[in-house]
């Protein structure tokens, strides 16, 4: 049986086919442009493929009730042509197979939960510190939906005293991904992150910031693992960084599990193989 999956990014959407065991077959990366175009092309990709089903992890905000009437569409984002366009049902003109849409991160966290890092647990949050923060969160099995996604990237933190960034975040100024996002250390040091020095104390301001979150969302949420994936993560001095401060801030008010953070197992793959777990899920 082969399925299909989908990871829509702002840069790249990401198309693959795989089995329901979680090996993918074939992939291919199409760049974004606009939303005719690059659909276009992903409905190219799947036409000849005869999947089953197609799970798409998709860029948010998106609908992702199935009970509403605003499931499968991109709400409302800065990113140009987008805004308002019906991603599920613009599918479904040419592909008439069943689609299940989650964001990006959702399908990360499915990903990791099912065959990754969180393997064996009912629950876990995945987040990407990227060109944005997303984070996802499995609970008792399930991706956590209430009257939206959840939007863990915006959370409101406490600032470290020696950083007098006013914040990158459109919306907020100096939320999480305002303060901790790859465009706001580039804009805060004036390089690209890469070239950032990996024994400057600016890594520990950026655990400061991560740490406060993951407290937030273990007093919120305690998931039994933290994922932390994206292109800032690959900056691993930040894992010990992250753990200590996470330790400071908690105190012993909770005990955390034993190797509470960590890495993705499944490496670039979290979301591609979360929507081949949607996808599979979806004619179960
Ligand atoms: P996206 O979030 O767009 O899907 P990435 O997760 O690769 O893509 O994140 C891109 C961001 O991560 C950019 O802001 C970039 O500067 C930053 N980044 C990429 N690689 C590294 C690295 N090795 N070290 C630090 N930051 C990085
Ligand atoms: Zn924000």
């Amino acid at each position: 049986m082969k399925l299909g999956a989908i990871e829509g990014g702002g840069t790249k959407f990401v198309c693959g086919i795989g089995s329901a065991d979680g090996h993918i077959i074939d992939s291919i990366s199409i760049p974004t442009t606009t939303p005719e175009q690059t659909l276009g092309h992903v409905m190219q990709y799947f036409a000849p493929h005869n999947v089953q089903s197609i799970g798409f992890g998709s860029f948010g905000p998106v609908g992702t009730d199935s009970n509403k009437a605003n499931y499968g569409r991109i709400l409302n984002t800065p990113k140009p042509h987008w805004s308002g366009f019906p991603m599920l049902s613009y599918l479904k003109t040419q592909l008439h197979v069943p689609i299940a849409i989650d964001t990006d991160v959702n399908a990360a966290a499915l990903g990791e939960a099912t065959w990754g890092a969180a393997a064996g647990l009912d629950s876990c949050m995945y987040m990407t510190v990227g060109t944005g923060i997303g984070a996802g969160a499995i609970m008792k099995g399930k991706i956590v939906q209430g009257f939206s996604h959840s939007e863990m990237g915006h959370l409101l933190i406490r600032r470290h005293p020696d950083d007098h960034f006013p914040g990158a975040c459109p919306f907020h100024g100096d939320c999480l991904e305002g303060m901790a996002a790859g465009p706001a250390l580039e804009k805060r040091y004036g390089k690209k992150a890469a070239l950032l020095d990996k024994e400057d104390k600016l890594w520990e301001i950026e655990a400061y910031y991560l740490a406060q979150a993951l407290v937030n969302i273990a007093f919120v949420l305690s998931p039994k693992k933290v994922i932390l994936g994206g292109g800032v993560m690959k900056q691993a001095q930040l894992f010990p960084y992250i753990r200590e401060h996470v330790k400071q801030l908690m105190q012993s008010y909770l005990e955390l599990p034993e190797d509470w953070i960590v890495a993705p197992k499944l490496g670039e793959f979290s979301a591609l193989k979360g929507a081949l777990a949607l996808a599979r899920a979806k004619i179960e």
